[in-house]
Formats: structure tokens, C-alpha cells, sequence
């Protein structure tokens, strides 16, 4: 298993040009996928009687409500929660988020869970949510392949992750396919919809689709979705050029496949990956991330407003260009955690100024730009970016530069 995926891995890489396999977003691992099993115990830590006795818990907030909205292949109920202030004014922004898909990928639970303590809290971020927004949230989408210990798929030995386009849907593909249809038809359409799962390769990312699979539109929507989240956890998710899919088209497998084929622009569809290895963790700070995230991102309030208990970035950033190496364009992006007066420059390898793209005063957040690289001949350049900070009364200046390749 490990050796076949290493082998798409390099075949993809010398033949970038050309051929395109569209790796498992989850990095998923037979071998480690059992060494988790036996390091978490049975089912992962979390079984389908684990889930009964939560909803019960969970059920007896007054901003939730249990329903069940089908069932599996071995008819056990798929149990949806609605999270909102039912007293307060609509239509509300609806947030779709359904969670264990891939049993083995607890950790993408985990952080569901703490997403659910934080909307039924009290604090005032959450009661300002709840009166905005509507939450739907299934904890489990696949309980009979966490009973059966399957990591990857549900009774009928069928991956429901990736059976959306199949001749003959699952029941459980059927029922929330039909739920997504009803909600998309009523007076609160959903706008963000998420897949929660997590990866093998232990790192925490969102699964980014390239404009070729959806539209130019819609990557900078999802770019600044990723960014959002990642603007309250900076060096714990991975930027949005860490895992690139859907370069050669849509492929017509996955739920958000299909949101992005009848709903486009319309819907936020995207799949999150959490850790899934030894070192997972931090779910709470996760979960704060991705709400105070959407809330940013659905443009809810100002962003002071709402910031409670998290930390934002407080250092500068300096990112890899994506895609690197590149011909003729390749997209460059930073984070300045103030309002500061920057340089940016290009240089060769023998640190010689090229070009200078960009001065002057900017503010605080993310900058992205698209660089051009026309008449240059292929090499490796140097891209600095200098920041003027104030210490103690006097400028200093910070530099951070990186490397990338023109390749025509
Ligand atoms: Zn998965």
C-alpha cells in the first residue's frame, strides 16, 4: 500500500505536465490505519453508543435539536444536530458540517465535538453566531463502519466519500444528498458546507480545488476561505496551496463534486483534514478557528468583535510560491500582523535586484499578489520581502526571502 502510493507520487511529479492522478486527499495508510486502531482501542475511542449518549447531553441544550434523517445500510440512524437561536430573526446563514465519513479519521470528530461545545456555549461569540447563523452538524455519517471497524468504508465494503457519482448511491450518500437538496431549496440555503476528515500525513489542511476543476471565480473564494480560518491558527493549518485537487477537472466522486456541479459559486463546499497521527490534538483551538472563520468569511461582524479566547498571528509571513517551479506566473503571499511599510523585491542568485514589484504602507492581514515573471530567462530568483518596524523609537528592518524556479 505504502509502496503503490510512493510510486503515484513520483510518477506525478516527473510527468506533471501531462498526467495528473488525483492523490487521496486523506493520505490514507493501511499500516498506520491499524496502529491507530490498537493506540485509540475499539472504534477508534468513539463507537455508535459513545454518539447515542452525547445526543442525549447534547439534545437538552436549548439551542439544539436531534432529528434523524435516515438510515445506514445496517439501519442505524443518521442523527443530524440543528444549532441555532430559534427566537431570533431569519432567514439565518446556514453552515453545513458532516463529520466521519472515513471511521478511522476520529480526530475529524473531535474537532466536530468541540465546533458543537463552542456553539452551545454561552459565551458572546456563540450567541451571536447562533443568532446569525443556523448549524446543521451530523457527528457521524458512517456508524456502521465505525461498529465495524472499517476505517475507509461503510457495511457494503463501498467508500461513501467518494460514491457520489456512482450508478447506485448508498443509502447513506442517498439520504444526505436529499437533505442537502432540501436545504439548498429553502429559505436558508447553505453557504459553507464541510467535510470533516483527517490525514495521514499529520498535517491539519483544507483540500483546495484549482480553477480547472471549478472556476477562477471560486479559487479566490476559497482562498480566502482557507485564510480566514488559518488567519486563527497561522502555524497550526497548512496554506491552501498545500494540498491542490481537482487539476484536471471535476471529478465526479465526492459531496463537494457535487455541490460545485449544481450549486457553483453558490456554496463554500470543502473538505478539512485534520491530524490524523500521534501528534493530534488541539481540537478546541480548531474548532475556534474554523467558527470564527466562517464568521469572517460570511462577512457576520467586524472581526474585533468577535475575536474571544484566540490569538491571532504575531509574526510576519513569508510564504512559497505556488506553483513553484512556475512559467511565467506563480501567485506569492504574506501575512503582516500590523500595519507596516514593506518592500518587495525580486532578486538573481547572486542577490542583485531584478525588480522591485511593490512599496509602501499596508495593512494588517493577508496580501497575495500574482507575479509575472515576463522577460526573464529561466533560473532561480530570490523573492524578499522587507518590513520597516518600529523598536524602542528606531526603524529596524526585517527581510525574509525565498527561492523559487522559472521554468519556461
Ligand atoms: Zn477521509
Amino acid at each position: 500500500m505504502v509502496c503503490f502510493s510512493l510510486a503515484i507520487k513520483s510518477f506525478s511529479q516527473t510527468n506533471r505536465q501531462t498526467v495528473y492522478l488525483e492523490q487521496d486527499k486523506c493520505g490514507f495508510d493501511e499500516i498506520l490505519a491499524r496502529s491507530l486502531l490498537k493506540m485509540f482501542g475499539d472504534h477508534w475511542g468513539y463507537d455508535y453508543d459513545s454518539l447515542l449518549v452525547d445526543l442525549q447531553r447534547w439534545g437538552e441544550s436549548p439551542y439544539v435539536s436531534v432529528d434523524s434523517l435516515g438510515a445506514s445500510v445496517q439501519n442505524r440512524a443518521l442523527w443530524e444536530l440543528t444549532i441555532t437561536d430559534t427566537n431570533e430573526v431569519k432567514p439565518k446563514r446556514a453552515i453545513y458540517i458532516h463529520a466521519r465519513t472515513h471511521p478511522g479519521e476520529v480526530q475529524g470528530f473531535w474537532v466536530t465535538d468541540e465546533i458543537i461545545n463552542l456553539l452551545t456555549s454561552e459565551s458572546d461569540f456563540a450567541k451571536f453566531m447562533r443568532r446569525k447563523c443556523v448549524f446543521y452538524i451530523i457527528p457521524m455519517y458512517n456508524p456502521d463502519g465505525v461498529e465495524l471497524e472499517y476505517p475507509r468504508e461503510n457495511a457494503h465494503h463501498v467508500d461513501i466519500e467518494s460514491n457520489w457519482y456512482a450508478a447506485t448511491v448508498e443509502p447513506e450518500v442517498a439520504t444526505l444528498r436529499n437533505r442537502f437538496i432540501e436545504l439548498m431549496n429553502s429559505g436558508s440555503p447553505i453557504e459553507v458546507a464541510l467535510n470533516m476528515h483527517s490525514a495521514y500525513a499529520c498535517k491539519r489542511y483544507f483540500v483546495y480545488h484549482d480553477p480547472v476543476g471549478t472556476s477562477p471565480a471560486y479559487s479566490v473564494y476559497e482562498k480566502l476561505f482557507i485564510g480566514d480560518v488559518r488567519f486563527y491558527y497561522l502555524f497550526g493549518i497548512e496554506p491552501w496551496n498545500y494540498f491542490v485537487s481537482w487539476k484536471t477537472g471535476t471529478p465526479l466522486k465526492y459531496p463537494e463534486s457535487w455541490f460545485w456541479l449544481n450549486y457553483s459559486e453558490n456554496v463554500m463546499a470543502l473538505t478539512y483534514e485534520d491530524i490524523n497521527c500521534e501528534n493530534a490534538g488541539n481540537y478546541g483551538k480548531t474548532a475556534a478557528a474554523i467558527i470564527h472563520g466562517i464568521s469572517n468569511y460570511l462577512a457576520l461582524e467586524n472581526r474585533t468583535v468577535v475575536v474571544d479566547q484566540i490569538e491571532p498571528p504575531v509574526n510576519f509571513l513569508l510564504e512559497q510560491n505556488y506553483p513553484n517551479p512556475f512559467n511565467l506566473s506563480t501567485t506569492i503571499s504574506y501575512y503582516l500582523p500590523g500595519r507596516s511599510e514593506i518592500v518587495f523585491r525580486i532578486l538573481d542568485t547572486r542577490g542583485r535586484e531584478i525588480k522591485t514589484i511593490e512599496t509602501g504602507w499596508q495593512e494588517t492581514g493577508y496580501h497575495e499578489f500574482n507575479w509575472q515573471a515576463t522577460g526573464l530567462p529561466s533560473a532561480i530568483y530570490f523573492y524578499q520581502l522587507t518590513v520597516a518596524v518600529q523598536k524602542n523609537g528606531a526603524i529596524r528592518r526585517i527581510s525574509m526571502v525565498k527561492k523559487c524556479t522559472l521554468l519556461k
